[in-house]
């Protein structure tokens, strides 16, 4: 598709819309951004930051952002119909997800009317990627224990303190902080939000390099950092209810496509090994596995389209946001796992396409292992849906 005009507007029935989405995607995903040709050298940042901003003049990201703030006006309805095409695509990850869906919602909920329509046009355009600056070595699962200290200055906040796990700090241009302007006792009380320019003086990161080889992960320290005023997100105070949001966001509607990456990665385990009678045969001891796997698939696209259709029909998500994320991370966990038992056994010799799933699989299942940590770990998910919707109490 040669076409620059964004896919909402020239076709602005769903069903049209999707196949405008997939003929889009055909069209520019090349072979050094697919996922699933390990033996093509991989596009380097710049490549997939210029992917990124092609998407949304396209029309497939921003979709459900107001014009005035450079989104495309449309609703979810259209979001999760580009989002399905997305997961069926080998694509790679968004650089700029966290900018996309949460910074960017979080500022359209708090955020001043100038904040809105200077930062947010900035992150669909890929000109501020964003990193989210909330965990700390003694604040993960208890965000509300974070020690990270705000004082006011004659002309804003002075930032000093130490996060952790900020996935994506050394390429970004803005960090979505969370600090406290009182003490640590105060947990929920006191907590502000901000947008931190990461070229301010005192920034100091760190990169850690993960399971998987990537150098995503990030330590980001702040000594003295100046914070001016306007960079403040929403009132003093409100930081927490504006974190809880992000959480909620983040557990509900970030990576809608999830469900439909899932069933094209089962896809292509199974198309590769039906490739070659060895790993066909192989491939067959893990049948029940398999149909498991295409459940979990089945249910989760439910889960993400009741979830859809009750946010168009104005209902809050809240605690339910727990659901998709616990259900998600563990079924793709154990799929996960099962994919690198399989490809572990393939014949050195197998062949192109096997060697690409090998790769592919193999990758997969090291990234696989943080995904019931991140966003909430499985356990606080237990907890948030046992105290929050089942009403339990502790035993004892
Ligand atoms: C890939 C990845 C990317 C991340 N990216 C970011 C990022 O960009 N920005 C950011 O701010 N953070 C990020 N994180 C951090 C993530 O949010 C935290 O790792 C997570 O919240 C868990 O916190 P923790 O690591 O401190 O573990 P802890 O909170 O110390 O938990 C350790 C263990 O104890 C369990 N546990 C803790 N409390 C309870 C409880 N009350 N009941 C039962 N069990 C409990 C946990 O489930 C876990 O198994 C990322 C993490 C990962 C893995």
């Amino acid at each position: 598709m040669t076409s620059q005009e964004p896919i909402g507007t020239q076709s602005p029935d769903t069903g049209a819309y999707a196949a405008s989405a997939r003929a889009w995607i055909r069209g520019n995903l090349t072979d050094a951004l697919r996922t699933d040709r390990a033996h093509v050298p991989g596009a380097s940042l710049g490549d997939k930051i210029a992917f990124e901003a092609a998407q949304h003049r396209a029309g497939l990201v921003g979709i459900t952002w107001p014009k005035d703030y450079g989104g495309h006006g449309l609703t979810l309805r259209e979001h999760l119909e580009a989002n399905r095409e997305i997961g069926l695509a080998p694509m790679p990850n968004a650089v700029n997800s966290i900018g996309k869906e949460l910074a960017g919602p979080i500022i359209m909920a708090v955020g001043r009317e100038d904040q809105k329509l200077d930062l947010l046009p900035k992150i669909l355009k890929m000109d501020h990627i964003w990193c989210q600056g909330f965990s700390e070595p003694g604040a993960g699962s208890d965000l509300a224990g974070l020690r990270t200290r705000a004082e006011r200055t004659a002309d804003g906040w002075r930032v000093n303190g130490q996060k952790i796990w900020t996935s994506g700090a050394s390429k970004s241009q803005m960090c979505l902080l969370l600090a406290r302007s009182g003490t640590a006792e105060d947990r929920h009380k006191g907590l502000m939000l901000f947008a931190v320019p990461m070229d301010s003086p005192g920034i100091d990161v760190r990169e850690i390099v993960s399971i998987d080889g990537a150098r995503s992960f990030c330590e980001v320290f702040f000594n003295d950092v100046i914070v001016d005023e306007a960079n403040m997100l929403g009132a003093p105070d409100e930081g927490w209810a504006a974190a809880t949001r992000v959480l909620s966001i983040e557990r509900a509607t970030n990576r809608m496509y999830r469900a439909w990456r899932f069933q094209s990665e089962i896809d292509h385990l199974v198309a590769a090994c039906r490739s070659d009678l060895r790993a066909f045969a192989i491939l067959s001891e893990y049948k029940r596995d398999i149909a498991e796997a295409r459940i979990a698939v089945e249910n989760l696209k439910g889960h993400v389209e009741t979830l859809v259709g009750d946010l168009l029909a104005g209902q809050q998500i809240g605690p339910r946001g727990s659901f998709p994320k616990l259900y998600w991370s563990e079924a793709h966990q154990r799929f996960a796992q099962v994919a690198y038992e399989i490809v572990s056994r393939l014949p050195a010799n197998a062949g192109q396409p096997l060697a690409d799933l090998k790769a592919r699989m193999e990758l997969l299942y090291f990234s696989s292992r943080a995904e019931t940590i991140y966003a909430g770990t499985t356990e606080i998910q237990l907890d948030i849906i046992a105290k929050r919707i089942l009403n339990l109490r502790k035993a004892g």
